[in-house]
């Protein structure tokens, strides 16, 4: 049987896709959340219009969703069983193979911005809790006391008990027009999770993931599964096998 060859269609940029999280979204917050995403993109689309990099593309539109209370990420991330907040980001660069991330932190307004600071330093790809806490505060990472994070929504989903997926985890994936990718992803994962839980949105290659070679990937759901399934990574390397986005 003659093999069926791919030919991957290249794309050539700029282009930026964002999203807002998986999960059964609360109905009451469609619209905001929409127009969140919508403001996201428009950030991001601004950074690539101007010639900006995909890096700072996915960037701007992650912070801009971290700092809107209706997502899951940054203000407004869910709560975990003992009633704290703790937030996972990371980010990719397509172009140097160089990633951030960052798990578990309590205190980081822009949980994204640390995960790149990380990335920029070098020295190592992943911390997590009071080591992240310290580096932030060392690099000048704007932080914020804990009660900040919470919003009443928050306090009473997790009042309710209600354990599901957080819904509202926030993402990003841009190609910019030198055609190097990008992706970004930021979460405060699920409610009532066990206090030192970190999810997929802080794995490279999970959660995260971009090669220039192929594409960028930025996941939302069950972590637990998509480490296990090494998701984004996964789904990148269908982009270089030949898969339609
Ligand atoms: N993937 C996130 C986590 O498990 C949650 C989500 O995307 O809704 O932390």
């Amino acid at each position: 049987m003659a093999k069926k060859t791919h030919q991957r269609q290249r794309w050539h940029g700029p282009a930026v896709m964002v999203h807002g999280g998986a999960g059964r979204g609360q109905p009451d917050l469609a619209a905001g959340q929409a127009e969140g995403c919508e403001h996201a993109t428009a950030a991001a689309w601004e950074v690539l219009a101007a010639g900006g990099s995909a890096l700072d593309a996915v960037t701007a539109a992650v912070v801009l969703l971290e700092n809107h209370p209706l997502f899951n990420a940054g203000v407004g991330s869910c709560l975990t069983s003992t009633g704290t907040v703790e937030m996972d980001a990371s980010i990719m660069d397509g172009h140097r193979l160089t990633a951030g991330a960052v798990g578990a932190v309590s205190t980081i307004v822009n949980p994204i911005r640390l995960a790149r600071a990380i990335m920029e330093d070098g020295r190592h790809l992943f911390l997590a809790g009071a080591g992240a806490e310290a580096f932030a505060r060392a690099q000048g990472v704007t932080t914020a006391r804990p009660e900040y994070f919470i919003t009443p929504r928050q306090r009473r989903r997790w009042e309710e008990g209600l354990g599901s997926p957080g819904a509202g985890t926030v993402g990003a994936v841009a190609i910019d027009r030198t055609g190097h990718v990008a992706a970004a992803t930021s979460t405060g994962g699920r409610t009532h999770k066990l206090p030192g839980r970190i999810g997929d949105s802080a794995i490279i290659g999970a959660g995260t993931y971009a090669d220039d070679a192929a594409g960028a990937a930025s996941a939302t759901g069950n972590g637990e599964a998509i480490i296990l399934m090494g998701l984004a990574r996964a789904a990148v390397d269908r982009l270089r096998d030949g898969a339609h986005p």
